[in-house]
This record gives C-alpha cells, structure tokens and sequence, in this order.
C-alpha cells in the first residue's frame, strides 16, 4: 500500500480520494441510492445514481470531496458505506 498523503483538495477529475473505488452491484431500478456515512463530517449523505446510470457520486459536506461508486455486474449488495476523506 502506498503511503501517500492526500492533503490536496479537487485533484485531478476522475482521481478518487483516500484510493476509494468501489463497483456497486446494478440493483433497484426505482430511485437507486446509496447511503455514504461521512466520519470526517459525522455527517450521512444519501446520494441518488448519476443521470447516465454509471455511478454514485457523494460528496462530502464539509471539505466537498468526491467519493464515486461505480455501477458494474458483480458489484456489492451493499447499501451503506463508511468513508473518510482524512
Ligand atoms: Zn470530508
């Protein structure tokens, strides 16, 4: 595991933050969310699928990170994820 410091805001687009890239399964076709805990924020962010049907994007409400989920076979069932941009 690198041990890169990740003290940089708004990298490059695309980038994920703290390395977090998680392929959520293709599930719900009603109003697909995902809930995304925010430790730094100690804040729950529910996040609807992006319009092209690809991915979740959180952010977080206090530094504005990005988090993104892609959609893809053979992804989690799972609902709920626990992030931290620190
Ligand atoms: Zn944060």
């Amino acid at each position: 595991m690198p041990s890169e410091s990740y003290h940089t805001r708004g990298g490059a687009p695309g980038s994920s933050p703290a390395g977090l890239d998680t392929t959520v399964g293709d599930h719900d076709a009603l109003r697909p969310y995902l809930g995304v805990y925010f430790r730094c924020a100690n804040r729950y962010v529910k996040t609807f699928r992006s319009v092209d049907g690809s991915g979740y994007v959180a952010r977080c409400p206090v530094c504005a990170k990005p988090v993104r989920f892609r959609v893809g076979p053979g992804g989690t069932a799972q609902r709920f994820f626990e992030v931290s941009c620190r």
